[in-house]
């Protein structure tokens, strides 16, 4: 998915480009991501690696010494291995991306119309599952949706609906009865996609890495990357399960850096020791807590409901490929090109997670 996610992004004028407009420039900074490890990791840093290889991506492994030679502003204590990105890493503006996107959309004859869905009307059908459970079936017929300057919500008539509401989007799947059904039921079984706040402190540091800078991800979970080139840097760090912020609200606790993230920081770069925090702003993971993946496909029950969600901190990476995938379920009813039927909602009812390691 990443990988045509690269080259999407590396060749965005044939998809988005618009004759007689500008062409679409998304900023893109090329830059390898280098994930450190320390002996407990090494063996799954490996297993991805390997994994990464296989599937034609560009990534190679560094030894401390090796990472020492071609980073030395690094300190290596308990390092035991680095895998390094050398091809289609890197980071860019999405708003620019978005913009770009929903302009070659409108291009084509996309009516784009900003609302809040509240609500859905749907009909219901009871059918007999493959092991004979007597189950509630439902297809949508409207999306409710309030509009800014409209008195009441306005039915929209829908052949199909794809729920992409980021981290509110269980809210949406809970307006179509999914996850409310009696206990042990398949209606039961709910989207398990939350916010998850995270915060990323931007801070300055004159003597710190330079170009070469990569997207640096430690072992520890914190993670900086260059941000421009006067000396500026942005990173955060994921904290535990247990000491998850309150998401009432998207303030930024800044003790946090104080105390959690600039001692990882300056262990693995010393420099920053003497660096100061410029800014900061905290933004709303779509959190899925069972297995920290995108859920992509229809739902099993509501048979007009598609998903495109719970990317858990990787969903612009993935998003050109999770786009076409979802256009194709919705042209002709299949995966044509890569196959993602094992990422369906299918997985939270027969209990098959999708995990992966050393992720942001
Ligand atoms: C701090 C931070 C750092 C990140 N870093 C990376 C990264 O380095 N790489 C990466 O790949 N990903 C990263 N991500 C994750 C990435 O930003 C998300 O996975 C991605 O934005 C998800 O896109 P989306 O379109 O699915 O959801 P969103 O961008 O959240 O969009 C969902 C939209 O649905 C709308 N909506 C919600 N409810 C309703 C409703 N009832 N009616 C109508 N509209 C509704 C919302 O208003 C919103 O506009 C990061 C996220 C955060 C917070």
């Amino acid at each position: 998915m990443s990988l045509f996610g690269a080259h999407f992004l590396r060749n965005i004028n044939e998809y988005l480009g618009i004759i007689n407009e500008d062409p679409v420039d998304i900023q893109f900074n090329p830059s390898g991501y280098l994930f450190l490890s320390s002996e407990k990791g090494a063996e799954i840093l490996e297993e991805n690696y390997r994994v990464q290889r296989e599937q034609g991506a560009k990534v190679t492994l560094l030894s401390p010494d090796q990472l020492k030679r071609k980073f030395p502003w690094i300190s290596t204590q308990d390092v035991a291995l680095a895998s390094y990105g050398l091809e289609n890493e890197g980071w860019f503006d999405p708003w620019l991306l978005l913009t770009a996107l929903r302009r070659k959309a409108m291009s084509m004859g996309v009516l784009h119309c900003h609302g809040e869905v509240t609500g859905f009307n749907s009909v219901k059908q009871k059918m007999l599952t493959a092991d004979g459970e007597l189950v509630t079936c439902k297809i949508i017929k409207q999306a409710i949706v309030q509009t800014q300057n409209s008195l009441e919500n306005q039915p929209v008539d829908c052949m199909a609906v794809v729920n992409a509401a980021g981290a509110w989007s269980s809210k949406v799947a809970e307006m179509v009865g999914i996850g409310r059904g009696n206990p042990g039921s398949y209606e039961n079984v709910r989207l398990p996609v939350e916010p998850r706040k995270r915060y990323i402190y931007m801070f300055h540091c004159p003597a710190g890495p330079g170009l070469d800078c990569p997207m640096l991800i430690d072992s520890s979970g914190v993670y900086f990357r260059r941000e421009g080139m006067g000396g500026n840097y942005i990173g955060g760090l994921s904290p535990p399960e247990e000491e998850e912020p309150d998401t009432s609200n998207l303030d930024v606790d800044h003790e946090y850096f104080q105390q959690k993230v600039w001692p990882l920081l300056a262990h693995r770069v010393p420099v920053f020791e003497s660096l100061k925090v410029k800014s900061a702003w905290a933004g709303f993971y779509d959190y899925n807590t069972y297995d920290q993946n995108g859920v992509i496909g229809i739902h099993p029950l509501v048979q007009n409901l598609y998903f495109a969600c719970g990317f858990s901190g990787h969903g612009l990476q993935q998003a050109p490929a999770v786009g076409r995938a979802v256009a194709e379920l919705l042209n002709s009813g299949q995966f044509t090109t890569l196959d993602l039927e094992s990422f369906g909602f299918q997985r939270f009812i027969s209990q098959q997670p999708i995990m992966e390691k050393n992720i942001v």
